[in-house]
């Protein structure tokens, strides 16, 4: 077995802790990564406590994962020693299932294998990249061009995909109204690809205090979901919305601002359940969907996109022993606009 060091909830009560743990062996098709940079992805806050109700302990979070590949089996052919490689949040899936063959294999029929918080075909619990090492199949992991800012590129690997997908399979672009929820992780990345793609962008948002970083990064209105009336000025006149809000609101108000025909789709994965007026949809015709991360060829497809157009996320580094108070940040809305942890900070 391989050894890993990193950081780890023992339930969903204690704080993270260092914790050393052991990985497979790495097999022929596996590259050994030596992690650098670890984005915190709200995902990892709801996980740590149990709040999808699903949680496996110990656990290490952390999908948001970038390093350098330190050895690569037999068969390996998409990597070698030295390269920049990405980890985002699955590490495995059936590959036979239609999902999985259409590369969509965060939805495969059995269920993706998880980065964290899952288990490896093996039966053996997943750990995240809260650690110093990962071991991944070629397969699952991505190569990360040099020409980004690494710890900007981090983020991509979920908030980053998360957002993109449902942009593009809704065909988000020039000459569309588009309305984004939330202004933090997933937001600011949905922000900046909406803007990318040539919408008009209109970011929703609870802070007001976000309002010039959201206009810098890309939007043409911003709107404070509090102000009634300034949510009414815009009713029936979007053709697209992404939520990636992650505490429970009320999805009436946003639906009201759809088109006919028009859809919201929620990212977002609050605790609790929405309450959805079902006139909201069907006298308009309006669509409320969901969407999750994004399979292996399209989140490639998105690296490159980045590197294309020089898409990073907005970092705030830490060090891993702050992720108690990135967390207790996280809770109040105060992230700018995304934590990533530099690994170089667990050998301290
Ligand atoms: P984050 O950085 O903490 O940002 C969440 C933002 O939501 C906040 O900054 C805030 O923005 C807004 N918000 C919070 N509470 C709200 C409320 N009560 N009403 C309205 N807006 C509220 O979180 P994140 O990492 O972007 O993740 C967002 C959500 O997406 C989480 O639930 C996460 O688990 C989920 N997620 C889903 C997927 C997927 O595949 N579907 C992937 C990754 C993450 P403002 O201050 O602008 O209001
Ligand atoms: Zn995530
Ligand atoms: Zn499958």
């Amino acid at each position: 077995m391989m050894k890993s060091f990193g950081y780890a909830a023992q339930s969903a009560k204690t704080p993270l802790a260092p914790f050393k743990f052991e990985r497979r062996d790495p097999g022929p098709n596996d590259v050994v990564i030596d992690i650098q940079f670890c984005g915190v992805c709200h995902s990892d806050l709801h996980q740590i406590r149990n709040e999808w109700d699903d949680s496996l302990y110990p656990m290490v979070p952390g999908h948001e994962i970038v390093g350098r590949v330190v050895s690569v089996g037999s068969a390996v052919t998409k990597f070698k020693v030295g390269d920049t490689a990405g980890v985002g949040v699955f590490v495995d899936s059936c590959r036979v299932c239609p999902s999985c063959k259409a590369g969509e294999q965060q939805y495969c029929d059995l269920g993706m294998i998880p980065t964290y918080n899952g288990r490896d075909k093996n039966g053996d619990l997943t750990f995240g990249g809260y650690a110093n090492n990962i071991v991944v199949d070629e397969a699952y992991t991505y190569p990360i061009s040099p020409k980004l800012n690494l710890a900007g590129v981090a983020p991509l690997l979920c908030a980053g995909i998360t957002t993109y997908s449902p942009l593009r399979h809704w065909k988000v672009g020039k000459g569309k109204k588009v309305g984004i929820v939330g202004l933090g992780g997933l937001g600011h990345m949905g922000l900046k690809f909406a803007h990318s793609f040539g919408a008009h962008v209109v970011q929703f948002t609870t802070s007001l205090s976000k309002k010039e970083d959201a206009l810098r990064l890309g939007a043409d209105e911003v709107v404070l979901s509090k102000d009634s009336a300034a949510m009414r000025a815009h009713a029936s006149s979007f053709d697209f919305i992404l939520d990636t809000a992650s505490a429970p609101h009320d999805l009436n108000l946003y639906l009201a601002l759809l088109k006919r025909d028009a859809a919201m789709v929620l990212v977002g994965l609050p605790d609790q359940p929405p309450t959805v007026q079902v006139g909201a949809l069907a006298f308009q015709r309006r669509v409320l969907s969901g969407s999750a991360i994004g399979g292996i060829p399209e989140t490639q497809e998105m690296l490159d996109y980045c590197a294309e157009h020089n898409i990073v996320a907005d970092v705030e580094m830490i060090p891993i022993q702050k992720i108690a108070e990135a967390y207790d940040r996280m809770l109040r809305n105060d992230v700018k606009y995304r934590f990533v942890i530099d690994m170089a900070s667990l050998q301290k």
